[in-house]
């Protein structure tokens, strides 16, 4: 922990009332039951973090974080609706209906309940479990903008590292040296790029200079806590933004090392115009409130790497449709190694991968097939996608828009006739369908060569 001596921390500034902007009408009233209660029981108690900052530029705290002197066992003894969290450090969550207000009694140093300090080398204590004064709790905050608190005392802000100029300026500043608390706690960089996306705040030079350097410690962060960053990072109505900043910032190559290598070699530029476009899709179904899946986000950010082993294993000869699913293990092995993505969502990640050279076919039992599949409409999305990078699929994109808004007579007759089943047969993609009879094995008849995998690996991917 970078030690900021106590001594020489200025006193607090106290911003009163009429120097701010936050009304207790923007506050979660049950965060301020919270309040009111602590202080009933003699306690001091302050709304602090993330909601303090967004209340102070006027935006919606998605949660309200309290931070108190009382411990949590003296917390739950003033809250019927209390359980204590946590077996390293222990919270207080004060629980109403669908509400959890998040209750911190003050404490010295870090732990980020990441689980990362047990691998951070010897020498260095655990001291998860120590409390503090609330000049501690603020010093152990990550940026100036999130260790700002709010009190119903006189309805004041209290601001102990500068953070209350610092908001005003919308600057990111680390409290401390950046270097050492980016040492620390490495996701602190990622912070930094998730958070200034967000509230369009800039990253002050001091705590932008390190994390290229430093981007490579971002390796040693728990794999699930990195999924979890990346969910808050692309699914908020901020993906583009952040993914842009990652660039910027030298850490993309540390979060999806593959996808960025196959961007630098794409020499067309495909790749990473389709990955941007998604990005802002993404940002664009938000913003209208339209469901947005872990799946199709990782998908998008991961399609570049796919795209590059297939044509890595393609080159090397090995048949196509054997490429396509060894292509997809690999990348998604591969990638667990740093962003833990649960299978729930790796499969139908997946599925839209292996779907796409389905959309090149016009046999008619393959059309209905294709558009009867479970996974069909997140892959014909992730097929218009591809347009962005690739016009070469417009013609399919055409084809598959209007077949399914055709009836199934309309659109019986538009393929024609049905092929004989032995045609189909020597047609056979080999991949599993849902409620296929068994086939029998028949030697593909390759026309043009390695078709469907150039079809997905386009000229200009
Ligand atoms: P968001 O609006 O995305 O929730 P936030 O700042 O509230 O942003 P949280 O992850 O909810 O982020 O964290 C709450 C508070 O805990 C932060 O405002 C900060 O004061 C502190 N904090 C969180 N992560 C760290 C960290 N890695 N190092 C130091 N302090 C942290
Ligand atoms: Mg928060």
């Amino acid at each position: 922990m970078t030690e900021i001596p106590l001594s020489i921390l200025p006193a607090p500034r106290i911003v009163p009332r009429d120097g701010h902007g936050i009304s207790r009408k923007d506050i979660s009233p049950n965060a301020l039951r919270v309040l009111y209660r602590l202080r009933e029981g003699g306690f001091s108690g302050y709304l602090v973090g993330g909601a303090v900052r967004d209340l102070l530029i006027g935006g919606h705290p998605k949660d309200f974080d309290v931070a108190t002197d009382a411990t949590p066992e003296q917390v739950k003894s003033l809250f019927r609706n209390c359980r204590i969290i946590g077996r390293r450090f222990r919270l207080a969550h004060v629980v109403y209906g669908r509400e959890i207000i998040e209750v911190a009694t003050f404490r010295a140093n870090v732990d980020d309940g990441s689980g990362d300090r047990e691998t951070v080398g010897e020498g260095r204590l655990l001291r998860d479990n120590v409390y503090g004064t609330i000049e501690d709790d603020a010093v152990r905050r990550d940026f100036t903008a999130n260790a700002l608190y709010y009190t119903v005392d006189d309805f004041s802000v209290r601001d102990y590292v500068g953070g209350f100029e610092d908001v005003q300026a919308r600057v990111l500043k680390l409290i401390g040296d950046p270097e050492a608390r980016y040492r620390e706690d490495p996701v602190r960089m990622l912070r930094a790029v998730r958070l200034s996306s967000k509230l369009d705040f800039s990253i002050d030079p001091e705590a932008a200079e390190p994390i290229p350097r430093l981007a490579p410690l971002l390796s040693g962060a728990a794999p699930a806590r990195l999924f979890d960053e990346c969910l808050k990072m692309f699914l908020a109505g901020h993906a583009e933004k952040s993914f842009l900043s990652l660039e910027k910032h030298g850490l993309l190559p540390v979060l999806f090392p593959e996808t960025a290598k196959a961007i630098i070699t794409n020499r067309s530029g495909a790749l990473r115009t389709m990955l941007v476009q998604a990005l802002r899709n993404t940002d664009q179904r938000i913003a209208e409130d339209k469901p947005v899946t872990p799946a199709f986000l990782f998908a998008a950010l991961l399609w570049p790497a796919y795209c590059r082993e297939l044509a890595v294993l393609q080159k090397g000869g090995t048949d196509p449709l054997v490429a396509q699913q060894r292509a997809a293990d690999r990348v998604t092995l591969h990638q667990a190694d740093r962003i833990a993505l649960p299978r729930r969502f790796s499969q139908p990640m997946q599925e839209i991968w292996l779907l796409q050279p389905r959309f090149g076919q016009r046999m008619r039992k393959r059309v209905f097939r294709l558009l009867s599949h479970p996974r069909f409409r997140a892959a014909f999305d992730f097929l218009e996608l591809r347009q962005s990078g690739s016009p070469e699929v417009a013609d399919d994109v055409a084809f598959w828009r209007e077949a399914q808004l055709q009836s199934p007579e309309q659109l019986a007759d538009r393929l024609g006739p049905s092929k004989p089943r032995s045609d189909e047969a020597v047609e056979e993609d080999g991949v599993a369908v849902e409620g296929d009879a068994p086939k029998k094995r028949r030697r593909r008849r390759r026309k043009p060569a390695n078709a469907e995998a150039a079809s997905v690996v386009g000229p200009s991917e």
